[in-house]
């Protein structure tokens, strides 16, 4: 008979325990999880009050300190959360109890019985009859404890009811540390998040305040070699023309910097695009260049799109460049944008049969001011793929590549499809 009443109450603490479980690993509130789970705990072990206490240190004295963070008491009992007196205690104050729990034990105690000091005064004033409190280790640390009070009865723990308690102690300290986990990664996603926006800030604030002095500098230069073009000599001229080309190419560079802080902060409304009819306006902005070089450009399956026409534009455009710039010097270049629908994405493939990159370089040539070549090879400031690669992100697509080194490279980008409302 009591065999079979303590494997009945054993099975139905082992189905408490999956229920509880069950609430920690899908709980989206902390706070309503551990209410959920001290309620259904404190109901099964009849007892008057779970709480759970949480060490830390104090930032000044660096004190360890101990404060309790969550409680649940049953209908009738007085609730302790909102006593000043049980918040940043110095751990040490109740050092009986805090023995066995360092130790990894639990403290179980009927309040009575106890010697007297400290912690029989603390108890005895929330008029606790019995007690039983267990450690919650995380990582082997011992991160706080969990305390069960019965304020009606002077009792003691069966087995079961112990081994109960402390694989819901254990289950407390699993979810604490995901929790804390979670809270780790948010933080550093708001952080990073900040980061960013004060370098996309700085980039804008110098690009845009940089303009004023070189345009001064180079307007100087003009009017410089204007006036005093005949009484300087050959040596003089040159260093004016390198100036001069500095400057432009400084222009160049601030001017991408500040496209680069700029991208995804002025949206403009989404239209329906015409693949065709923009890439068409975007062969004859190069026709001189396509022309010059004999060059094959191709449009396959145009498509047309929702979405944002100049930040699309812009990512044709900086890919259109690239393709004719990197093109191999004794052939003829061949250039073609493909697109592709599915489910819920567009797919646009370019491709070119130019000098192609080696695979080592695939994430350094989104970086931004990131150049294979130098400006005596091939003119540029490293900015382009890295505007492409931040429009494309925020309109929530990804780009990558394929490429063989002298045979031509392909780069691949993805746009959700998007809907109006
Ligand atoms: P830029 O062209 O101004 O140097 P980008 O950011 O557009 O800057 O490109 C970064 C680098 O990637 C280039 O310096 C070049 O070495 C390489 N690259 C980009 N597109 C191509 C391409 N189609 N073929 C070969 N190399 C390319």
């Amino acid at each position: 008979m009591s065999s079979s009443s303590n494997s009945f109450e054993t099975n139905f603490l082992l189905k408490k325990n999956f229920e509880i479980v069950s609430i920690f690993l899908d709980y989206s509130d902390w706070t309503t999880a551990l209410k959920q789970v001290f309620a259904l705990v404190g109901e099964h072990v009849r007892v008057d009050r779970i709480y759970f206490f949480e060490f830390h240190t104090d930032p000044v004295t660096q004190e360890e300190l101990t404060s309790q963070r969550f409680e649940w008491v049953k209908n009738g009992i007085e609730p302790m959360l909102d006593n000043p007196d049980l918040q940043n205690l110095p751990v040490e104050i109740a050092a009986d109890f805090m023995r066995p729990l360092q130790d990894n034990k639990p403290f179980e105690a009927i309040v009575r019985t106890m010697p007297e000091g400290n912690t029989k005064e603390i108890l005895s004033s929330q008029d606790i009859l019995s007690i039983l409190v267990l450690p919650i280790w995380i990582e082997g640390k011992m991160y706080g404890f969990i305390g069960f009070d019965d304020c009606t009865n002077e009792r003691g723990w069966k087995e079961e009811e112990l081994h109960f308690l402390q694989s819901i102690t254990s289950n407390l300290s699993s979810a604490i540390s995901r929790r804390n986990a979670m809270m780790e990664v948010e933080k550093k996603a708001k952080e990073l998040i900040r980061i960013n926006q004060e370098l996309e800030q700085f980039a804008y604030v110098a690009s845009h305040d940089l303009q004023e002095p070189l345009r001064m500098i180079s307007e100087f230069l003009k009017l410089f070699e204007k006036k005093y073009a005949d009484t300087v000599d050959e040596k003089g001229k040159t260093y004016i023309r390198y100036a001069v080309e500095g400057s432009v190419r400084m222009k160049k560079i601030i001017l991408d910097l500040l496209e680069f802080s700029r991208v995804g902060k002025t949206k403009s409304a989404m239209e329906e695009v015409d693949l065709e009819e923009l890439f068409n306006s975007l062969k004859l902005l190069y026709i001189n260049k396509i022309e010059s070089r004999n060059a094959e450009v191709k449009l396959i399956n145009p498509i047309k799109m929702l979405t944002w026409k100049s930040p699309l534009e812009q990512v044709l455009m900086n890919l259109l460049d690239n393709a004719l710039k990197y093109a191999k010097p004794e052939v003829q270049p061949k250039i073609e944008l493909r697109m592709e629908e599915e489910e819920d994405q567009w797919l646009f493939h370019f491709s070119d049969n130019g000098i192609g990159i080696p695979p080592q370089y695939f994430d350094r040539i989104f970086v931004i001011f990131q150049r294979l070549h130098t400006k005596e090879e091939y003119e540029g400031s490293g900015m382009g793929l890295a505007i492409t690669k931040k429009i494309i992100e925020n309109m929530g697509g990804r780009i990558w590549l394929e490429s063989e080194h002298q045979v031509g490279t392909t780069f691949h980008f993805s746009l959700p499809k998007l809907i109006t409302r």
